[in-house]
């Protein structure tokens, strides 16, 4: 791990130098969403590109619900990977055995901390919930030393903060190794994320993991201030899949500790788009154009002043160059368009075409692509070319 802190930045970045580390649950929580289902074969392959590209830790899926995703969980557990593979598990000892007997090398123990879940979901109280988590860690520990054991406090975000200290601290007596702060339903904000998870890790003396949804569109900006916070841990998804609106996307948060925070954790991501596509296309969708760091509008250039700039110099309207995570720059032709992109684009063809004569060319770009409501492909511009040519005969 690198910290580099980006240069011409008004204000320095004031994180830590704690150890961050990637676990990714694209296998779990993103196939949790509603409507995906992955094939065995595609979760192996999720999981061994996952592995290739430097991912700390990989959630498999949950080894209780039996059948196929219990033998895929097997397998994965199996291939040799140098991440760590993890099993999910609802707190009762009967799930974490299952995992066991998977040979995952980690579990993770889930259990609701709020009231509103204790009460109202389990029908229990504060009382269970201790006991519970303390028997669960204290089994898993007995059947296994060697296993790593992530308490997960479901909720975290509506749980009181001295409860959530409390079961912390049960948790690690009992040999638990981290705890998942789970902002369940999507309602932390970054700066109340902050303050807490400070909290938590100061207390309790437990490591803390990140695991941010995105019903508010702060997932990536929730994760990043919990590791302000201390956390040493980041759950994430590949293209932010995940229940409902999602959870923090894998390459959202690498590239903005990298960029924003100036803290390189060594992963590959020259190969974020073609993980995204995958992981995408086995989930049923595309990679939208506009998504944040994997889409190809990322360094699709259109407007006038924008083309002008990234011809002279890509920095002064892009933050990283499109071969870090694996995509391409392109200067779209279209209503926007000035005429040095025109230069440029029919120079790509071999048609040389002077300045005076790009402007003249101009109008009748932008009036076609008015007409047809979208940017232009290379062959319009081409005709465009050539009828006005033939005009000038
Ligand atoms: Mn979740």
């Amino acid at each position: 791990m690198k910290h580099t802190m980006p240069k011409n930045f008004p204000v320095e970045s004031t994180l830590g130098t704690q150890e961050i580390k990637v676990d990714d649950t694209t296998l779990r929580d993103g196939e949790q969403t509603a409507g995906v289902v992955f094939a065995n074969t595609e979760k192996v392959r999720i999981a061994k590109l996952l592995d290739e590209i430097g991912v700390d830790q990989i959630e498999a899926g949950i080894p209780a619900m039996g059948g196929d995703e219990r033998d895929v969980i097997e397998e994965i557990a199996h291939l040799g990977l140098r991440s760590s593979v993890l099993g999910w598990n609802r707190a009762n000892t009967l799930d974490i055995q299952t995992s066991l007997d998977c040979g995952v090398d980690a579990i993770a123990i889930s259990l609701a901390t709020s009231d509103i879940h204790i009460e109202t979901k389990l029908k229990k109280d504060r009382d269970w919930v201790l006991r519970t988590i303390r028997e669960c860690v204290a089994y898993a520990k007995d059947k296994n030393p060697d296993v790593y054991i992530s308490v997960n406090a479901e909720d975290a975000s509506r749980t009181e903060i001295g409860f959530l200290v409390e079961y912390a601290k049960a948790a690690k007596e009992e040999g638990a190794d981290r705890i998942r702060f789970c902002d369940t339903i999507g309602l932390m904000e970054p700066f109340r994320t902050y303050e807490v998870v400070k909290h938590l890790r100061e207390e309790s003396g437990l490591e803390v993991e990140m695991h941010t949804h995105n019903d508010f569109g702060m997932a990536v900006a929730n994760a990043i201030a919990g590791i302000h916070g201390g956390a040493a841990w980041v759950n994430v998804t590949v293209g932010g899949l995940g229940e409902r609106a999602g959870n923090a996307a894998l390459e959202e948060v690498v590239m903005a500790l990298k960029y924003i925070e100036g803290v390189d954790i060594g992963m590959d991501t020259a190969r974020f788009r073609e993980i995204g596509e995958y992981v995408m296309g086995a989930a049923g969708r595309q990679v939208p154009a506009w998504k944040s760091v994997i889409g190809t509008n990322m360094f699709a250039h259109e407007s006038g002043i924008h083309a002008d700039g990234v011809i002279k110099n890509p920095k002064t309207y892009e933050v990283f160059p499109p071969s870090e995570v694996g995509l391409e720059r392109q200067i779209v032709v279209g209503k926007h368009s000035g005429s040095r992109a025109l230069e440029l684009k029919f120079g790509e063809y071999g048609i040389e075409v002077t300045k005076e004569e790009a402007a003249e060319l101009l109008p009748r770009v932008r009036q076609m692509a008015i007409e047809l409501k979208r940017s232009l492909f290379d062959k319009e511009l081409i005709y465009i070319y050539n009828d006005w040519k033939a005009e000038k005969k």
